[in-house]
């Protein structure tokens, strides 16, 4: 038999359903895969033997009289910016290192009625600040095709487990980026639903009106069936939308199986395709383009010329709402305090010093100097016009096209340590950002390798080629569009079955 851990969830639900092993067996399985695999790799900042074995009984006993829904007994890991009851939930930061969530996020309890078994939480950037996943208070997070690069950010820890098969699939969440570019560059598939398709009630705020939830998965099937239990109105979430959902598995659907895409026009922006794209990205996704376009899609050349402005409206606002959000780590109420401290003013500065890492602290002085009386004109209210052009200039474009397509990110994985000035990191979310300040969805997909190394990496032996991520932005409200263009995809390529390289495996028989 297949390994367990090389199981779609579709075939996880159907094994479970036959009884060809139980959610007990696979909880162990995957738990003993993380406890002798995790330790190359750090994507998890908690593992919870205990209550996910307890789940796993309960899945088992749901399954035999017949109570178990489709994904009863499945293991699934968080992201540590979900608060879990009971559960320490860091956000990757010393400042929450002590916090146990008193309550689910919205998503948990989602996750947890559908019978899911939550493995553990998964480590990222610190207050999901970050591209590289290596900003967390809980040290950098590998990139298991290449254990010296970064697995991307901030969801790296949910993408890492899923590429080192230590969980089947994970939640995690996207402000400029954070769900697709790890999917990138960790060859999986990540979906950025709309702007309040997904709860945000006890999901740790970064910037709250660019946040949002979403499945990481190996394929957009398995994605769909993640996303059906995360999407849908939250009464506790004022930003959260009544809008109908869809059935995601159900349209992955194709009325015509040699043309499937018959009558898609995809959009490419001039400004996507441009310099500054690494040439094998380049070539990975004009390569996927071709595939689309056998497939029965038409390409159309558009512009979208305020891609360049996303960046700096971006680095404004989210920093801004930043500020604002981590005001409350304030040592008196939750998270870290100082020791002694010799008068109010003293705790609130040494605890926040003490508590949020350097990356943390930039955006915080930026914020703050961005919304100061002053200077809020010229810098925030500036960008919150920029963000309008944005949106405007993608809602133009979606007249010539339905859904657009570019690369993820402008590279593959880079290596640790390799972006030390912290504005060449925020410049490799060039592609990202946008979706993001006018709430659309878009999806990541394997396309494909860069098979370049560096002699470094060759010095080193970890030379496997580095996974390349096509992009997809649709409409408000497109994901089950997103999904199934990328599964009539996958169904014609194997990119998203390839796996890390199982040197990490090497005597592991979990
Ligand atoms: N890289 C972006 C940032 O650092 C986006 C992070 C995210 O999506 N959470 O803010």
């Amino acid at each position: 038999m297949t390994e367990l851990h090389h199981l779609s969830i579709r075939e996880l639900s159907a094994g479970l359903t036959s009884k060809q092993f139980s959610s007990l067996e696979l909880t162990q399985h995957f738990l003993t895969r993380i406890d002798r695999i995790d330790t190359q790799i750090n994507s998890f900042i908690s593992v919870t033997h205990e209550s996910a074995l307890a789940s796993a009984q309960q899945a088992d006993a749901a399954r035999a009289n017949g109570t178990a829904g489709l994904l009863t007994g499945i293991p699934i890991a968080h992201k540590d910016i979900f608060c879990t009851q009971g559960v320490r939930t860091s956000c990757g930061s010393k400042m929450l290192d002590n916090f146990i969530a008193p309550y689910n996020a919205t998503v948990i309890s989602q996750c947890n009625d559908a019978g899911l078994v939550m493995l553990g939480k998964t480590n990222m950037d610190e207050f999901a600040m970050g591209s590289s996943s290596e900003s967390s208070f809980y040290g950098a997070t590998h990139n298991p095709w290449q254990l010296g690069r970064v697995p991307g950010g901030s969801s790296g820890g949910s993408a890492a487990a899923v590429a080192a098969d230590l969980a089947p699939f994970a939640t995690a969440t996207d402000t400029g980026g954070s769900i697709r570019q790890p999917a990138a560059f960790c060859g999986l598939t990540g979906l950025k639903p709309t702007y309040g398709r997904v709860s945000r009630f006890g999901m740790i705020a970064y910037a709250s009106s660019l946040d949002q939830g979403g499945p990481i998965g190996r394929s957009a099937e398995d994605c769909a069936y993640l996303m059906q239990v995360m999407a849908g109105h939250d009464a506790k979430d004022s930003t959260s939308v009544e809008q109908p959902i869809d059935d995601y598995v159900a349209g992955l659907a194709a009325t015509n199986a040699d043309k499937p895409l018959q009558g898609l026009r995809i959009g490419l922006p001039h400004e996507y395709l441009k310099d500054g794209l690494d040439t094998d990205v380049k070539a990975r996704v004009e390569e996927a383009l071709q595939v689309l376009e056998n497939l029965g899609a038409t390409l159309v050349w558009i512009n979208l010329t305020t891609t360049d402005a996303a960046i700096p409206a971006y680095y404004l606002i989210a920093p801004a709402e930043a500020s604002s959000n981590l005001s409350r780590y304030d040592g008196v109420r939750f998270g870290h305090r100082c020791e002694n401290p010799k008068d109010l003013m003293d705790l609130y500065t040494r605890s926040r010093t003490e508590g949020f890492g350097d990356e943390v602290q930039r955006r915080i002085l930026v914020g703050t100097y961005a919304l100061s009386a002053g200077y809020y004109d010229a810098y925030y209210l500036k960008a919150q016009k920029v963000r309008r052009l944005i949106q405007n200039d993608f809602v133009k474009a979606f007249e010539q096209c339905d859904v657009i397509a570019g690369p993820t990110a402008p590279t593959a994985a880079y290596g640790i340590g390799a972006k030390q000035d912290p504005v060449a990191m925020y410049l490799g979310d060039i592609y990202t950002i946008a979706v993001n300040l006018a709430g659309l969805p878009a999806i990541s997909a394997p396309v494909g390798f860069d098979t370049s190394y560096s002699d470094q990496d060759n010095a080193q032996n970890q030379c496997s080629p580095l996974p390349v991520g096509l992009q997809l932005i649709g409409p408000y409200w497109s994901e089950s569009k997103l999904l199934n263009i990328i599964h009539q995809y996958q169904q014609h390529t194997d990119w998203h079955t390839k796996r890390a390289p199982l040197a990490l495996d090497a005597g592991v028989k979990a």
